[in-house]
């Protein structure tokens, strides 16, 4: 893939295969202690509706701080996670630490929900509705205010498996958002066939859309396809009031990105949801907004 081009390319101009080996074997080892010495946190970044001008919903991203080697990303230790094993105990803990923070969200009169990101292996251990049900349970919150987001990866595997699962998380009453959609290969021909509710469009789509006519013309397109499919389309990344200015031209409902909020710790999330600035949203306008 893309992805292991990329570190393999990093590698071959700065670290050795023996340290690359070294820090792999070290986090691995390590991923394990940090499960247990809460050495892991969720931060929440915000999505934001543009209809009615507020925060709609949180995504939950998991992050470590190694305790010698700093912030190690998620993208490394959610893969390292898979390949060791660890995916499905590491899960269920960001499961119900993102809903206990929902709860207590919900608690103090905030209508939002939360987005949780899962892996595919997940859906192959055949125990991710259980484990969702259970995160809920505990939670005592309603499936509604709950996304599950998979990654376009999923169509590589097993469609059996993957239809009854996503039909599972529907029928507990779960949203199910497919995620990085664009980046990978799609089979559009499946996509109508699966009960998801919301495609999240990969941040490529949006780099570049304010001044690229043809990447402008394929966000209309996949927002066009989430209306026919009746999914609710998101752009992801999202970083300039150009960017935003164009996502809304093209009809484009759900934005989030570092312009309308970078991810937070779960002890400031409460005053980010409570302070947005709709005015934010302002320069978004066509004719160029009036704040
Ligand atoms: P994702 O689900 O597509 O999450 C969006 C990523 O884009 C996040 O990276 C977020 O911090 C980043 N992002 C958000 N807005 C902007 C922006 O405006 N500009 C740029 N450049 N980036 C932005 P992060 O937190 O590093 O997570 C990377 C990926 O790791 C996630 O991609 C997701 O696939 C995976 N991940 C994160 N948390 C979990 C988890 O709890 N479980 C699983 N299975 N995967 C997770
Ligand atoms: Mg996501
Ligand atoms: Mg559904
Ligand atoms: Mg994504």
């Amino acid at each position: 893939t893309a992805k292991a081009d990329g570190k393999n390319a990093v590698r071959s101009c700065g670290q050795s295969i023996v340290e690359e080996t070294g820090r792999r074997s070290r986090l691995a080892r390590d991923l394990v202690l940090a499960l247990e010495r809460q050495e892991l946190r969720v931060d929440y970044q915000p999505v934001v509706g543009l209809e009615g001008r507020r925060i709609l919903g949180l995504e939950a991203l998991v992050r470590w701080d190694h305790p010698e080697l700093g912030a190690v990303s998620p993208e490394e230790f959610v893969g390292l996670a898979e390949e060791e094993g660890l995916i499905v105990p590491l899960q269920r803990w960001v499961l119900r630490t993102a809903t206990a923070e929902h709860a207590r969200l919900v608690a103090g009169g905030r209508d939002l929900r939360m987005a949780v990101n899962v892996s595919v292996l997940h859906v192959q251990a055949r125990c991710l509705v259980e484990d969702v049900a259970d995160a809920l349970e505990r939670a005592g919150l309603p499936a509604d205010r709950l996304m599950i987001e998979l990654t376009e990866s999923v169509f590589a595997d097993d469609a059996e498996l993957l239809r009854s699962t996503l039909s599972d998380l529907s029928d507990l009453g779960c949203v199910v958002a497919l995620d990085d959609f664009g980046r990978g290969a799609s089979s559009l021909t499946q996509l109508a066939g699966l009960p998801v509710d919301v495609l999240k469009m990969d941040r490529g789509f949006v780099t570049g859309i304010e001044s690229d006519g043809r990447r402008a013309a394929l966000v209309a397109a996949v927002v066009d396809l989430g209306r026919t499919l009746g999914m609710d389309v998101v752009a992801e990344g999202v970083e300039t009031p150009a960017q935003l200015a164009a996502l809304t031209a093209l009809g484009c409902d759900f934005v989030q990105g570092w312009l309308l909020g970078r991810p937070v710790a779960g002890t400031l999330v409460a005053g980010v949801v409570d302070g947005f600035d709709p005015t934010v949203l302002d320069g978004a306008a066509p004719d160029g907004g009036t704040a």
